[in-house]
């Protein structure tokens, strides 16, 4: 108490000098600890000085080269040095060999520029304890412009230090533990935004060449269950296990992972919320994707057995229609003519046996005719489901691998990585598209290219969902580019066993369903064939 008396005066100068213009930089709490509980120019001296001496915060004044001057009862307690042992010692009685010299370096380096210091410094108490103490020391000048005093001032933020070393540690932890899990994690905001995620969520975004992944879950999601992120505080138990296809870009493969989804609610930091909830709550949602490309590739080798073998009994019965349909055809024009014969008026008895003759003919091939009618096997009814065409087509493009192999094909797949579903009869839909990639090879064989390439692509386009086929072989020629919808029409100079029924059945299809096909009419270097189909089409006939 004695210092403090002899000097209180100079304290209160220094201070007072301090406040009248603090350095450049000074934190605005330094200039709060001296101002309360009002401004110092209206507090008596003696006021202005308890508030310091019993500020919360640990205060200093030094002589330029550190020597203590005046230490309050908060820097008393902190350090455990009472106040006389202080006096006249350098501040460095508090440093512990913790702190690397550059430290020090660095504070007196800033501090002789006349700039505020703020910085962390290990301290160690009387009894040789040690604490993280939070400094900010303040250069105080003389009237004339040099270094008088330092303020410093300084807090024990070991405890804080401890808490933000736990913190890290709980985050490494958790990090760690997430890593090693084989499943996509990854914790998504209301905004899309992801949080929190893992090294496999990492290692997915380089599949999908730094698309983020949680987009693309989010999407197929909303497609089909209808989630919505911006409603995930109402998620209540959440989902699990909801099947969701992902096409890479640049892949022919699909994959597949099943996910769940948790709501998280998010902790409110705002201050004015500590004693009551927040009016709006906010959550996050931690997405779980478990990868099953493998299991559904092995279900997926078995569909596609399946689909081989009705597909090769529907072609059966598509080329007995189109062998009987040929027929008929053909029939009806000899037909045609021998009624127009007989119902020219002539009545010559030479004519007489002709005419018997071409009734009798007439009859049996009216005849012939019916019988025809009633071989023809009646098309194949089929339920609509919801159906996804990227699949379709990766089961038609693994129909005929074989094929292609053998051609020398290579074919470019690329796939809206996300596709809507649609509603539509799927054997149907199958039997467009192998017509259409059935059609590209054919002609890729016909061609004298060395390269030989199919590009398949599909999209959505407003509220169509687009097909695009393309080859780079010799293209249809503008003569043809109608009559090729034609029935029997048949362009190819090997036609084999093609009847000319392939375009006529896919338009056949896609009109069925709402849609058309369509040859691009501007593509040059090949051929390329849109098919659009409805987003919303109900898929009957
Ligand atoms: P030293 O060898 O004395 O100093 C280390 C390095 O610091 C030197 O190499 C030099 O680069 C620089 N340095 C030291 N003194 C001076 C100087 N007078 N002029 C220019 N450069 C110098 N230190 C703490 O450890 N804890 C505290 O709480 C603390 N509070 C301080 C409060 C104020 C207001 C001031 C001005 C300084 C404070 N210091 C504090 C710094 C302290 O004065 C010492 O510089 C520090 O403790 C290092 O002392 P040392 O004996 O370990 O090393």
């Amino acid at each position: 108490m004695m210092q403090r008396k002899s000097r209180s005066g100079e304290v209160l100068d220094t201070i007072s000098n301090f406040l009248a213009s603090p350095p450049e930089g000074t934190p605005a709490e330094v200039i709060e600890a001296f101002s309360a509980p009002g401004t110092t120019q209206h507090l008596p001296p003696k006021l202005f000085l308890e508030t310091v001496e019993q500020a919360p915060i640990a205060i200093s004044i030094t002589d330029p080269t550190a020597h203590i001057l005046y230490v309050n009862q908060a820097f008393e307690t902190l350090t455990g040095y009472p106040r006389d042992e202080l006096i006249g010692k350098n501040e460095s009685v508090l440093s512990s060999n913790s702190t690397p010299i550059e430290v020090y370096q660095d504070l007196w380096e800033t501090i002789q520029q006349r700039n505020v210091w703020r910085g962390k410094l290990v301290n160690h108490r009387k009894d040789q304890q040690e604490y993280l103490a939070e400094l900010t020391i303040s250069p105080v000048l003389n009237p004339k412009g040099s270094i008088a005093y330092y303020l410093g001032m300084h807090r024990d933020v070991t405890s804080m230090h401890q808490l933000e070393q736990q913190l890290k540690f709980q985050k490494s932890l958790t990090e760690a533990a997430l890593d090693a899990a084989p499943m996509v994690v990854a914790m998504v905001g209301a905004d899309r935004k992801v949080l929190l995620d893992n090294h496999a969520y990492k290692v997915l975004i380089g599949d999908f060449r730094g698309t983020e992944p949680a987009t693309l879950f989010l999407d197929a999601l909303e497609q089909q269950i209808g989630f919505d992120l911006g409603n995930v505080c109402q998620i209540g138990e959440g989902f699990t296990n909801i099947e969701v296809r992902l096409d890479p870009p640049g892949s022919s493969n699909p994959r597949w992972f099943a996910c769940s989804g948790v709501r998280v609610a998010e902790l409110d930091e705002a201050a004015q919320n500590y004693f009551k909830q927040s009016d709006v709550a906010r959550c996050c949602l931690l997405l779980i994707a478990n990868e099953i490309t493998g299991s559904r590739n092995r279900i997926n080798e078995a569909r596609l057995n399946m689909i081989r073998a009705s597909m090769a009994e529907q072609q059966m019965v598509q080329t007995m229609r189109e062998a009987i349909s040929g027929s008929i055809y053909k029939l009806q024009a000899p037909l045609n003519v021998i009624k127009a014969a007989l119902s020219m008026p002539d009545s010559s008895a030479s004519q007489n046996g002709l005419r018997k003759v071409l009734q009798q003919a007439l009859e049996s091939g009216d005849e012939a005719m019916e019988s025809l009618h009633g071989a023809l096997p009646s098309p194949t009814s089929e339920q609509a489901t919801v159906v996804n065409i990227n699949e379709l087509l990766h089961e038609v493009i693994k129909l005929s691998t074989e094929k292609m192999l053998a051609g020398g094909v290579i074919i470019d797949w690329r796939p809206a990585t996300v596709l809507p579903g649609i509603t539509g009869r799927a054997n149907a839909l199958r039997g467009l598209l192998k017509y259409l990639l059935d059609n590209a090879i054919q002609a890729l064989s016909e061609s004298d290219r060395d390269y030989r390439e199919i590009r398949l692509e599909t999209r959505v386009d407003g509220l169509e969902l687009v097909i695009e086929v393309m080859d780079n072989g010799p293209g249809v020629p503008r003569a043809h580019r109608l009559k090729a919808f034609e029935p029997f029409f048949c362009g190819w100079t090997q036609a084999k066993e093609h009847a000319g029924m392939g375009l006529t059945m896919a338009q056949e299809v896609a009109i069925g369903h709402g849609g058309s096909v369509e040859i691009d009419a501007d593509f040059l270097g090949g051929c390329r064939i849109f098919v659009r189909l409805p987003l919303n089409g109900s898929g009957g006939e």
